[in-house]
């Protein structure tokens, strides 16, 4: 392309998202933000993760259109290795057995060779792609193409991360699994406990691919983060200023899909409709919602004390069970069956809800969630206020940033880090419904709560609006690429 052609066609970014929903969802809706701006986006993926943006894409695209000077989004999908996986089995949320973790893991190292291919031939301006893919910042190295990490996850809990992983203040703390644990250098006292933890001697060869990863984000261009400046503002400045780390705040990117029922999976629930009629009948702010992201599993004991905590909260309720078979005997409390087969206390969705529509209808009046940063940012934005129940990753550093920092959530009082389902200490169902009833009720504490969650989904509206802090660093990112190229 000649110099002058090159300087003004449209920015190019490629995206390349992680094989997880909860990574590949808010990538596509990022590339639908900066598309929305005029950048040329393409999404790297393979078949069945390419299934699961498909529609937000052809959507985006739709309303792209409308708009000459708008690119469209691309997919550019290519095949996924073959380790010896069934076919079909690509994405972290098909995995059932530690074979097929290590089998995943393998794979997915080999996607460095079709992401080097692509910027070989395509020489984008840029690539947003997920810290997971550890070796990608070497790669766009190599072939001189500016690296933006995508973690997925809050301003917070990266300051956090990076204090644990700095400091391991696990290694000087009692053995007490209880024991308190203060990640140092935070602009905030933040106490975990230590079995809230990941726990580098339980898994060295974790810790070690995390502090690399953290190094490795540190060395790439910057990272964007679907966030707003208004909602973490002194994590924006300590990861800016003391850390020494560049950030784009873009989001929160659900805001701007234009697939709300669609997002997120090529077969949404056939009760979806009939779950959302159902809201319709109740009451404002009557109904708790009840969901655990995508990758989470409960035991039969878990399960059972969350069933007896929702009949004796006396709310209504949607319960997105996910993998649990809703009409087992092996986790149903007594009563459970009839109180569902009654229909006017709650409504059970199998398979995929439609999280954002769900979370933005006026009856829904508090949020039960594993803090998974994708579903905290998107009650953040419907203004819905939550109860925190996290299980490892991220989560319980989401937990904190929700229930103490921005005082818009009450803990369920989850004690142990764990991917695992047997690992939990099972929280008994009176604790479960008492906390509902906290952040639900006409206390003095339930309704601050409740108004600080409300405020928040109004400034998490204003940050896309254009001039807002999002929308602005949307725009400082598309200069600052732009300003590379001469
Ligand atoms: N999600 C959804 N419907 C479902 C389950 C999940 O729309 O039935 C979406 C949810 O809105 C969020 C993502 O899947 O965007 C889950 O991401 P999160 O970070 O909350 O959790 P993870 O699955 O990564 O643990």
């Amino acid at each position: 392309m000649a110099v002058e052609d090159e300087q003004q066609s449209p920015l190019h970014i490629l995206f390349f998202p992680f094989l997880a929903p909860g990574h590949l969802i808010p990538i596509a809706d990022m590339a639908a933000l900066f598309a929305s701006r005029g950048v040329r986006c393409t999404i790297l993926t393979t078949p069945v993760n390419a299934a699961i943006i498909r529609s937000a894409v052809d959507r985006a695209n739709d309303a792209l259109r409308h708009s000459t000077d708008c690119p469209a989004i691309d997919i550019s999908v290519v095949p996924f290795p073959d380790v010896g996986l069934p076919p079909g089995v690509e994405n972290g949320m098909a995995l059932t057995s530690q074979d097929d973790r290590d089998k995943f893991y393998h794979a997915v190292t080999q996607l460095r060779e079709p992401f080097d291919r692509f910027l070989a031939d395509d020489r984008p301006d840029a690539v947003v792609s997920d810290s997971f893919f550890y070796w990608a910042n070497d790669a766009a190295a190599e072939h001189g193409v500016p690296r933006l990490a995508f973690h997925g996850s809050s301003m917070f809990a990266r300051s956090c991360s990076d204090s644990m992983l700095r400091n391991d203040p696990l290694e000087t703390a009692s053995d007490d699994p209880d024991a308190p644990v203060s990640l140092p250098g935070l602009p905030h006292r933040v106490v975990l406990k230590r079995r809230q933890m990941m726990d580098p001697r339980k898994r060295p060869d974790h810790w070690k691919l995390f502090q690399s990863i953290n190094a490795d984000d540190q060395r790439s261009f910057g990272e964007v983060i679907n966030s707003f400046h208004e909602l973490e503002p002194d994590y924006v400045e300590h990861y800016k200023t003391t850390l020494g780390r560049r950030a784009w705040l873009v989001g929160p990117v659900a805001l701007g899909s234009m697939d709300m029922s669609g997002r997120g999976t090529s077969a949404p629930s056939p009760e979806a409709d009939s779950c959302l009629r159902w809201m319709d009948a109740k009451q404002p702010g009557s109904v708790v919602y009840v969901s655990f992201g995508t990758l989470t599993s409960f035991s039969p004991a878990e399960l059972r004390e969350l069933a007896r905590g929702l009949e004796l909260c006396g709310k209504n309720f949607v319960w997105v069970v996910g993998r649990a078979d809703p009409e087992s005997s092996e986790w149903m409390p007594e009563g459970f069956a009839e109180l569902m087969a009654r229909g006017d206390r709650g409504f059970i969705i199998r398979g995929w809800a439609p999280q954002m529509l769900i979370l933005n209808h006026p009856a829904i009046g508090g949020f039960v969630t594993h803090c998974g940063w994708n579903s905290t940012l998107e009650a953040v934005s419907a203004g819905v206020p939550m109860a925190t129940w996290p299980r490892y990753a991220d989560q319980f550093f989401n937990e904190k940033l929700v229930v103490e920092v921005l005082k818009v959530g009450v803990s369920i009082g989850a004690k142990d880090y764990a991917s695992g389902v047997e690992a939990h200490e099972v929280v008994a169902g009176e604790v479960i419904a008492e906390s509902i009833g906290r952040l639900m009720g006409s206390s003095e504490e339930g309704v601050a709560i409740q108004k600080k969650a409300r405020d928040l989904g109004v400034e998490a509206r204003s940050a896309l609006e254009k001039g807002g802090s999002s929308y602005s660093d949307v725009g400082r990112l598309m200069d600052e690429l732009m300003a590379r190229r001469s």
